[in-house]
């Protein structure tokens, strides 16, 4: 019967196009195109560092007088420590969470001597040579690191900086409570250790009536006599949501920096700072029987128009946000206008259904995936995950352009 031969090929709709320039323009960015965007890009990653040092310093203030840190791993949440290192550094930052020793050296090369370098991961068998070569503070999580980094003091006859992590709940990282026991009695290893931080991670912060948090805090509290600092640091981004109480000396916000809003009890007093748009690569006409994409999962419902844009999940564009229909799965949104995902979403590709724009794309157009009217909170939700995922998946393939004021460019 229908044998493929049948379905009439779906039409290319007119030859119009624009430039990378006018489709930056009609964003409406109130910010110039930076003259190294060129012709070839096929998507654009905007991270406004202004914002971010802003988001920085509106968390500082809500917290004072407890230190706000900033948590730069994995490449500053894949935004691109070489940025945003100096901005938060610029903006009066001078503590810094990182997660391996790669990332601590870069922290260190950005930031010079002035500022404070915590390693979350800690310090790998046989490694504490090498971390105390670099001035970084390793997070100790465990009681072998613990020895590990108080054999190196010992080597080199001066006690070394460091964080102790204890656990609270999160069942995680972090030292039992009877390791805490065994290191509180233990008065030659302390005399090695310059412990300048106890800090512990929540494990539902984000829900601020989940029963965990006291109880985590409350934990903590029957810990902290025992260890030989005042320094504690418990809250992320959504701990410190939860109040004074949850701030102690220190707190080490990461997603939030970013523009991410998690806390499910009100919004953080940081705004957006990181948009992704993908350019159109053809805009065609399409209707029943077609179907679309791989597997042909979404059966075209009507007589529509089907824009394919440049990114897919080798982008960060979670194939989980594929659709089947028109209510399910990711949006983009063109010209302030919400447009669903039509079918799977492909390694470079992603296909979206236009039909009910009054004006289609051209092809060359920007489209947003991630931005002003797509939070990272909506693109994880429609992607079955979080916002977390989304912002550290976005891949190499955009290009980034780093605004550093208000209205300019950087580049
Ligand atoms: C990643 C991390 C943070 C930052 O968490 P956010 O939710 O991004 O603010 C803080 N502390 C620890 C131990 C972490 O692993």
């Amino acid at each position: 019967m229908s044998d493929g031969a049948n379905v009439q090929a779906p039409t290319i709709v007119g030859g119009a196009t624009t430039s990378i320039q006018d489709a930056w323009a009609r964003l409406g960015l109130n910010a110039g195109a930076p003259s190294d965007l060129t012709a070839s890009a096929t998507g654009v990653l905007v991270i406004n560092l202004a914002q971010i040092a802003d988001n920085w310093r509106a968390l500082a203030e809500l917290v004072k007088p407890s230190v706000c840190a900033a948590v730069v791993k994995a490449d500053a949440y894949g935004l691109g420590a070489q940025r945003v290192i100096p901005a938060l550094y610029g903006a009066g930052c001078r503590v810094f969470f990182v997660a391996t020793l790669d990332e601590a050296i870069e922290a260190r090369t950005l930031t010079g001597e002035k500022a404070t370098i915590f390693m979350l991961d800690g310090v790998m068998p046989g490694a504490a040579k090498d971390v105390a070569a670099v001035n970084v503070w390793p997070v100790l999580s465990t009681l072998s690191e613990v020895h590990d980094w108080g054999h190196q003091a010992g080597d080199r006859k001066t006690p070394l900086p460091c964080a102790l992590h204890v656990d609270t709940g999160l069942t995680r990282l972090g030292l039992t409570s009877l390791d805490v026991r065994e290191i509180a009695a233990n008065s030659h290893l302390l005399d090695r250790l310059d412990v300048r931080l106890i800090m512990s991670h929540l494990a539902c912060a984000d829900d601020p009536h989940h029963f965990k948090n006291e109880q985590q805090r409350e934990v903590f509290e029957d810990l902290r006599p025992l260890l030989p600092t005042k320094a504690l640091s418990l809250a992320a981004s959504d701990g410190l949501m939860l109040g004074r109480q949850f701030h102690y000396a220190m707190v080490r916000p990461g997603y939030a920096l970013y523009g991410g809003q998690a806390f499910q009890g009100g919004l953080a007093p940081v705004a957006t700072a990181v948009s992704a748009y993908a350019r159109v690569l053809q805009v065609r006409e399409a209707g029943p029987p077609h179907t679309v994409g791989y597997s042909a999962t979404y059966a075209v419902p009507e007589k529509t128009k089907i824009a394919t844009i440049a990114a897919g999940y080798a982008d960060g564009v979670i194939r989980s946000a594929s659709s089947t229909m028109r209510e399910d799965g990711g949006r983009a949104v063109i010209n302030g206008e919400a447009v669903p995902f039509a079918g799977r979403v492909s390694m470079d590709l992603v296909t979206l259904d236009v039909g009910m724009l009054e004006t289609p794309p051209v092809r060359g157009d920007l489209v947003e995936l991630i931005g002003p009217n797509l939070s990272l909170e909506a693109v994880g939700a429609a992607a079955g995950t979080i916002g977390y995922e989304i912002l550290t998946s976005l891949g190499r393939r955009f290009h980034r352009v780093y605004v550093d004021t208000d209205n300019g460019v950087a580049g």
